[in-house]
């Protein structure tokens, strides 16, 4: 579904990310972990159209996603979960989550309450009122809105208790298994390929690793340097 294949991208002229190759296929969660810096989040925003490319091809079903808005990035099927949630704070959850379906026209939110019952609860309460936990289950509530076949989600363990985290994280399957794809880009490891069925490992702008979560998770070099273990 999604498809990148030798992608080079950054910021002017210093380049952050090289020949980058990754695929997510249809229902499926990936992860993209790294330590702090290696491009993770530029390689978000190249896929969304924040960032150019200056080689390689990204296609999503078929279609070229370079040379396209932001906008028609949405209307291809593609929403991004920005780093740190960047809600409106002082608009309510009902009017945080219609935001993100502004572009497809949805203003549908039972699927997003059904997901997080929890925003169910508080469609009328300022997003900036809540809780950690719960504003990141609105951006992602936001980020379905669009109704996309791939969702993005930049950190979502940002600030967050680890019982926080897997709440959140145990609802990804759903999400997945209900259409939507996920590329999740985590710090939090081990949460990442526990959710994930495949994941790449990205350090200093090359992807060094990939395969299974699962094989992953028992690799020496993960479990070293980034599992504390060993
Ligand atoms: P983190 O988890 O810390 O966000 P990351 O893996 O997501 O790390 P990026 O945010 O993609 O990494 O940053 C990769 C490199 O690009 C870093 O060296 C960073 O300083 C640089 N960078 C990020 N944003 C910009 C920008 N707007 N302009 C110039 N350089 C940038």
């Amino acid at each position: 579904m999604l498809e990148v294949s030798g992608v080079s991208a950054g910021y002017g002229r210093a380049e952050v990310l090289w020949d980058i190759d990754l695929t997510v296929k249809e229902k499926e969660i990936v992860a993209l972990v790294g330590p702090n810096g290696a491009g993770k989040t530029t390689l978000l925003r190249a896929l969304s159209g924040m960032v150019a490319t200056t080689a390689g091809s990204i296609s999503f079903r078929g279609t070229t996603v370079q040379g396209r808005s932001i906008e028609q990035i949405v209307d291809l099927g593609i929403s991004h979960v920005p780093e740190g949630r960047r809600l409106f704070p002082g608009l309510t959850v009902r009017d945080n989550l219609r935001l993100g379906g502004w572009r497809v026209k949805n203003t549908d939110i039972d699927r997003v309450v059904e997901m997080f019952p929890r925003l169910g609860e508080r469609l009328g309460q300022v997003a900036g009122s809540m809780s950690g936990g719960e504003q990141q289950m609105c951006a992602i509530g936001r980020g379905l809105m669009s109704r996309p076949e791939l969702m993005m989600i930049d950190e979502l363990s940002l600030g967050l208790a680890p019982v926080v985290v897997e709440e959140i994280a145990e609802r990804l399957p759903d999400i997945a298994a209900d259409g939507t794809s996920i590329l999740l880009v985590e710090q939090d490891v081990d949460t990442a390929l526990t959710v994930a069925e495949r994941a790449y490992v990205l350090e200093t702008g090359r992807i060094v690793l990939s395969g299974k979560a699962g094989e992953l998770l028992a690799d020496p070099r993960v479990q070293e340097s980034y599992l504390g273990i060993g």
